[in-house]
C-alpha cells in the first residue's frame, strides 16, 4: 500500500468508519468519535452487530455498553497495539509513523490468517483421524 493510500484509509478511518445507523447499540456520535480515535472500525456480523475490530492489530470486541471508555477497553484486551503506544491523534502522524503502523498491521494481518489456517488445517487433521480410527 502507498502512502496516499495509507494517509486516505486513516483520513476515512476517522471520519466514516462509524455510522450511527450501522451500530444500533451505541447511536450517539460522540461515542462513535470515541470508537474511532481509539482505532476501532465497526465490522458488524448477523449474530454480532455492536463488533468492533482495532484496524493495526485486529482485535475484535463486541458487548459494547454504553459507559465503556473504547480506549480503555482497547488497552485492557490488547496492551501491544502498535497505534495504542503511539498515542497520538491520528491527523498528526509523520510519514515515518504511519509506515511503522503499516508495518505493524502486516505483521499482525499475517499472523490472524496464519491463525486461521493453524485452526483449520487441526479440523482437517481431527476429520482424517476420525475417518482413519472408523476403520479400524
Ligand atoms: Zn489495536
Amino acid at each position: 500500500m502507498q502512502v496516499k493510500q495509507q494517509e486516505k484509509m486513516l483520513l476515512e478511518h476517522s471520519h466514516t468508519a462509524w455510522k450511527p445507523h450501522n451500530f444500533p447499540v451505541i447511536p450517539v456520535v460522540k461515542t462513535l468519535r470515541k470508537m474511532a480515535e481509539a482505532g476501532f472500525i465497526h465490522t458488524p456480523s448477523e449474530n454480532a452487530p455492536d463488533v468492533a475490530q482495532c484496524f493495526v492489530c485486529f482485535k475484535e470486541l463486541e458487548g459494547w455498553e454504553p459507559e465503556d471508555d473504547p480506549m480503555e477497553e482497547h488497552q485492557r484486551h490488547s496492551p501491544n497495539c502498535a497505534f495504542l503506544r503511539l498515542q497520538k491523534d491520528t491527523a498528526k502522524l509523520t510519514l515515518q509513523e504511519l509506515l511503522k503502523l503499516h508495518k505493524e498491521r502486516m505483521i499482525n494481518l499475517s499472523k490472524k490468517e496464519i491463525n486461521l489456517k493453524i485452526i483449520e488445517l487441526e479440523k482437517y487433521a481431527a476429520n482424517v483421524r476420525n475417518e482413519v480410527s472408523s476403520f479400524r
